[in-house]
């Protein structure tokens, strides 16, 4: 488990929103996709991410397709 004051200092690397801690994983608040967390570090390279359902490619994602966000 990562610790609050952690949690509140790291964000969703693609959009920039929250991440809430759900099991091993890390799940950006705003558009999903998850990213592991391996004894205590959090993988957040957008390449490693887990999509969320009906996301093929970042570039599907919510923050992403509506201009928040750019993915190259
Ligand atoms: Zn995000």
């Amino acid at each position: 488990m990562l610790s609050e004051d952690l949690l509140s200092m790291i964000a969703c690397p693609i959009g920039k929103a929250r991440l809430r801690q759900e099991g091993e994983t890390l799940v950006c608040t705003r558009c999903g996709p998850r990213f592991a967390v391996k004894d205590e570090i959090a993988d957040l390279l957008p390449d490693h991410a887990e999509l969320p359902e009906g996301c093929r490619a970042l570039a599907d994602l919510e923050c992403v397709r509506c201009g928040d966000a750019r993915v190259d």
